[in-house]
């Protein structure tokens, strides 16, 4: 059986390193049949963010990535890392570090100025105390040789002693390292493949030596490359504009299209397919597959790809997730989270560095104007722009024009070149011909609207770039639109013939 794990740490927001973190597990859990395991690593209680891990829940819960057991949290494990610490103290690889963090400081202090890396075993206490959980308790490494293991992704690896040494196992808040935790976590939860960021391989030695003194045969191992950033050769970091998972879907990107890029970070099938729904990367995602070296970020794609998945929803998927209340999940979302609840009493306890909350009501993409309307006329609305939108963020410069007249905005004709060339006399002239023709037409149809604008044309012997363009401005005073005919036939009669006059009045002023 599979068992994979993303185990974050709640440590502020998601980003898209985390989440494709959570994702490429979780494929391969999915792929196998097998299960997709959530670990919250909160032992570093100084790093402990207010509001992280309903931020965890959240993001998974957006994206899709239900898992099936969890969230276990570290803290509430501290009897099993006691009885793992136990068992490497009575083997004797494991010992009371009776240092203060100054003495250990100046250790590597002085090994700096000798210009040679720091190594606590050098400085190994020959009679270390008992160990009384008031020290920290160090892994005793005693099998100096070099490591060779296998990589998922970056292939056949091997490391010297240089890397090994006697690392904290448990702090002296009676706490477990990362180092210790995540051994420990994986084996009790039967973790079958270890999928984690590229930072992780030095370690490996040590995790490896471990291994061995807890005799624990290690899981399938695959590191996946930084995530670089958009130019240069320099991880993606914060001042590259990579935003938090929950900013990108407060400005409108879809969960199917931030799942699709995600998965691009750094993988491909060798074929030119660009989109993939969740049960295609589940059926051709590979490890195999993941370059070794820096995937580029590029939020250019991550906008082409939204694009592209507005266009492919139906419009009753995509208008139910442009109205928070109904802020959509993709379909298999996970039911929520089952809570320890003696969580929030152990958390309150805390004083959080900072906090970090998520406001639903940012899901809700339409403007103040369109707020008022049904549901069916902006799923009209929404018909005809669909096809232009890149992020459900566009829907108010896009659409607010359908639901509150807008303000005309002459200069869009002054600085328009072909309509510039017509006198404001002849521009007043052509909308009043237009608005007396149309009053005329059938606007249940669109062919005969279209047929009604091309005899405008016959009759005012202009070409479409001028007289449509002038219609168009008249009715949206918008720099995009959808096509003429759809404007007017969603505005409806009273409302095209209304602004056409607006237009004429505000011209003749
Ligand atoms: N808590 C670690 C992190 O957030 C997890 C690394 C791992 O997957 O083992 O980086």
């Amino acid at each position: 059986m599979v068992r994979t794990r993303f185990a974050p740490s709640p440590t502020g927001y998601i980003h898209v390193g985390n989440a494709r973190s959570a994702l490429y597990p979780f494929l391969i859990a999915r792929q196998n049949k097998g299960q997709f395991i959530l670990r919250i690593e909160d032992t570093d209680q100084s790093r402990f963010v207010q509001g992280a891990e309903d931020l965890i829940y959240d993001t998974l819960n957006w994206l899709g990535l239900n898992w099936d057991e969890g969230p276990y949290y570290q803290t509430q494990r501290k009897d099993i890392y006691l009885k793992w610490a136990n068992k490497l103290i009575a083997k004797g690889l494991a010992y009371a570090d009776p240092y203060s963090p100054e003495q250990v400081e100046e250790f590597r202090e002085s090994a700096k100025a000798a210009k040679k890396p720091f190594l606590f075993r050098d400085h190994r206490p020959e009679n270390p105390p008992t160990w009384d959980g008031s020290q920290p308790l160090r892994f005793k490494v005693t099998d100096l040789k070099r490591y060779h293991w296998h990589d998922e992704v970056m292939g056949d690896l091997s490391a010297g002693s240089e890397s090994l040494d006697d690392f904290i196992l448990i702090k002296s808040d009676g706490l477990p390292t990362y180092n210790f935790a995540h051994i420990v976590d994986d084996y009790e939860m039967k973790i079958t493949h270890v999928i984690r960021g590229q930072e992780y391989i030095s370690s490996m030695p040590k995790y490896l030596s471990l291994y061995e003194a807890l005799d624990i045969t290690p899981p399938i191992f695959a590191h996946v490359p930084h995530i670089l950033a958009p130019t240069g050769n320099k991880k993606l970091g914060k001042r590259d504009g990579a935003k938090s998972v929950t900013e990108y879907r407060s400005e409108g990107i879809l969960p199917e299209a931030m799942v699709n890029f995600l998965a691009q970070l750094g993988w491909n099938d060798g074929t030119e397919q660009e989109i993939y729904t969740m049960d295609e990367l589940i059926s051709k995602f590979s490890l195999g597959k993941v370059q070794k070296s820096g995937a580029r970020f590029d939020e250019q794609r991550l906008l082409w790809l939204n694009g592209q998945w507005i266009r492919h929803l139906d419009l009753d998927d995509l208008y139910r997730r442009t109205v928070s209340s109904l802020t959509a999940t993709l379909g298999r979302s996970a039911s929520p989270p089952s809570r320890v609840s003696s969580l929030k009493t152990r958390r309150d306890s805390n004083s959080p560095k900072m906090a970090v909350s998520e406001d639903t009501s940012k899901y809700d993409f339409w403007g103040p104007a369109a707020q008022k309307a049904s549901d069916t006329e902006r799923k009209k609305v929404l018909a005809i722009t669909q096809d232009r939108l890149k992020t459900l963020a566009d829907l108010p410069s896009l659409t607010e024009y359908f639901f509150t007249e807008p303000q005309p905005n002459w200069p869009m004709i002054d600085d328009n070149k072909q309509l510039s060339k017509l006198s404001r006399a002849e521009q007043i002239k052509l909308l009043e011909t237009a608005k007396t023709d149309l009053a005329e037409a059938d606007f249940d149809s669109l062919e005969s609207l279209q047929d009604n604008l091309n005899k405008l044309l016959e009759k005012t012997g202009q070409k479409p770039a001028i007289l449509f363009s002038l219609i168009r401005f008249a009715l949206t005073w918008a720099p995009f639109s959808p096509g003429l005919p759809e404007t007017m036939q969603v505005l409806g009669k009273d409302n095209t013939l209304q602004r056409l006059q607006a237009a004429i009045n505000f011209a003749q002023n």
